[in-house]
């Protein structure tokens, strides 16, 4: 029995992205048109909703149209700017080929849709949320999920706050809470903590591929009024990973002169010298780029990891008393880099759920109904056209598996179902020893248009309480340089995107450090070190970065 304070509410929902704060407005609604009483809470560990988004975004309205059918005309961001030109390039070192429209089957299309920061239409939706009675506890992170004696998950307890690093607790120190729920969604977006504990408990990945990832760098920049024009959208693929590893560019002209740039690459690369980061840097030099953001100024930075497995790793998607939505699932449509319109569409299925749940009287037992909702969703059938997208590629290199995709994506369009589904390979089992690869050089920093990690930290303006237990956690602590380092060169060095993981010499030998206070919660460490030594828990609440709209 716990002695620590306990709420109980109907629904516990843990993450406040766009999956958890749709699945609360919907259990509102439901509530109120059927004029009946239903507790929810959102917890979230970001000093505020929206502090630890990042996205790209193009958003495919689908979901917020069916949820709040009026958000064009009550103020919510997003709908400042529609998206009004579209561009896919292909880049080589010194130019660039553009993808003719035509190419591309409709349902790839970014018609119709919006481009903005997800991190403000959050804070958005979380004021819809709380005018509709949802209460939302920003700054308090789930550090652990609590389970009935039946084995149904029971809700969730908030860490401690005022522990210090060497666990003893310091004057401000203060007890976790325990929230009790008849069902519990878990909404921590990719690579959730706790996600990664109940798939384990409820063997949830059993039947399918495990999940991939991608890194996404992303910069906001403001830019030369004269070279914006919103609502301009433009991806591009090829330099400068240039058969290193997969993955492709975004720019997304926003409103006030604001410029989203990003770089994704699939952490399923081979060479452990490479760096996400530096990638990111480099492909801004590009002739295509460059002159877009000169004169201009960056105003944010921050990097996240994203879902790539797609259809076929969307894991059990319910367990006694509790859910997975959004991207704690992975319902990403990788050709489109679109996942908040799925995740909300998921966040409100569940909800539908769990409210005929709850008025039928059951508690903590399994919401097939949400189960069987995904199977019949629109979610389901976008993911599955394109099922095959990021296997071929991965499996054939950027130029013929891009090639072979365009037949898959219009082999589906014209309802031609290719028979197969291909395999995934767990991204922390790709990399190839040093021996067996080239070093890469990156080019130094210009401090113009390229940066260095620390400068670019300062910018996402991360924060963690110096004096808390490392929320970095090695199973082993001498694994990275017995191991790592004589194999792999230790590649948390070049993979973490906020220089959290440095190699420094020690006497005769190294050492390994790590800076957990610049941590952006990207989560890539967890999915990329080799032997799967790095366990990512969530710090203290409200830790992390505090990003303002990206
Ligand atoms: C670089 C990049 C570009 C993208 N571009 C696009 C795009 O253009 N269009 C598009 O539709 N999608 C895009 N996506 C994908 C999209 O951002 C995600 O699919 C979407 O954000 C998923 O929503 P979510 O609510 O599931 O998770 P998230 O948005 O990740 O939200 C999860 C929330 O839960 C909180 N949280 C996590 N764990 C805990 C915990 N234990 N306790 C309390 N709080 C917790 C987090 O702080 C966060 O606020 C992009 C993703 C990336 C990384
Ligand atoms: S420590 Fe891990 S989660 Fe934090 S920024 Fe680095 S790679 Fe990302």
């Amino acid at each position: 029995m716990s002695d620590r304070e306990s709420m109980p509410y109907d629904v516990v929902i843990v993450g406040g992205g766009p999956a958890g704060l749709a699945a609360a407005i919907r259990l509102k609604q439901l509530a109120q048109n059927a004029e009946t009483e239903l507790s929810c809470c959102i917890l979230e560990k970001g000093s505020e909703v929206g502090a630890h988004i990042l996205s790209g975004a193009v958003m495919d309205p689908r979901a917020l149209d069916e949820l709040l059918p009026d958000w064009r005309e009550t103020g919510c961001p997003m709908a400042r700017t529609p998206v009004v030109e579209n561009h896919h390039w292909v880049l080589t070192k010194k130019g660039k080929f553009e993808l003719p429209h035509l190419i591309f089957p409709k349902f790839m299309s970014n018609k119709a849709t919006y481009t903005g920061s997800l991190g403000s239409l959050c804070r958005w939706l979380a004021e819809r949320a709380e005018a509709l009675g949802v209460e939302i506890f920003p700054g308090f992170a789930a550090a652990e999920v609590l389970y009935n004696d039946d084995g149904s998950v029971k809700g969730v307890g908030t860490g401690e706050m005022g522990v210090a690093r060497d666990g003893s607790r310091k004057a401000d120190y203060q007890p976790g809470l325990e929230l009790h729920a008849k069902y519990t969604f878990f909404a921590e977006g990719v690579r959730g903590h706790l996600t990664k504990q109940l798939k384990v408990r409820y063997d949830l990945d059993k039947h399918v591929e495990p999940q991939i990832y991608g890194l996404g760098v992303k910069e906001l920049w403001e830019i030369d009024p004269g070279k914006h024009r919103a609502g301009r959208v433009i991806h591009s693929q090829g330099w400068p990973l240039n058969g290193e590893a997969e993955g492709g560019g975004f720019i997304y002209h926003q409103a006030d002169n604001q410029v989203a740039i990003g770089f994704v690459t699939w952490l399923g690369y081979k060479n452990p010298y490479l760096s996400p980061f530096e990638e990111m840097q480099r492909w801004k030099q590009h002739p295509a780029i460059r002159p877009m953001l000169e004169g201009g100024r960056r105003l944010s930075y921050g990097a996240r990891a994203i879902n790539d497995g797609g259809f076929q790793s969307v894991p059990k998607l319910h367990f006694p008393g509790g859910a997975l939505i959004g991207c704690s699932a992975g319902f990403v449509n990788v050709p489109r880099i679109k996942g908040s319109h799925t995740a909300m569409k998921s966040g409100m299925m569940a909800a539908e759920a769990a409210f005929a749940a709850v008025q039928a009287g059951r508690v903590g037992d399994d919401l097939v109904a949400y189960g069987d909702a995904y199977q019949a969703s629109w979610v389901r059938d976008e993911l599955f056209k394109v099922r095959n997208i990021v296997p071929l590629v991965k499996k054939f290199g950027d130029f013929a598996g891009s090639i072979l995709s365009g037949v898959a994506l219009w082999c589906e369009h014209l309802g031609l179902k290719w028979p197969f589904t291909m395999k995934h390979q767990p991204d922390h089992a790709s990399l190839w020893r040093k021996d067996m690869v080239n070093p890469i050089v990156y080019p130094k920093p210009d401090g113009v248009i390229s940066f260095d990690r620390l400068s670019s930290v300062f910018v996402s303006n991360t924060n963690h309480e110096e004096d808390q237990p490392v929320h970095l956690q090695l199973a082993d602590p001498e694994r990275p340089i017995e191991y790592n380092l004589p194999l792999y060169a230790e590649p948390a060095q070049r993979y973490c995107p906020a220089g959290v993981y440095e190699v420094v010499e020690a006497g005769e030998g190294y050492r390994f450090q790590i800076n957990a206070q610049n941590c952006v919660h990207c989560k890539t460490c967890d999915i990329k070190d080799p032997s799967q030594n790095i366990n990512w828990v969530v710090p203290e609440g409200g830790g992390g970065p505090n990003y303002p709209n990206m």
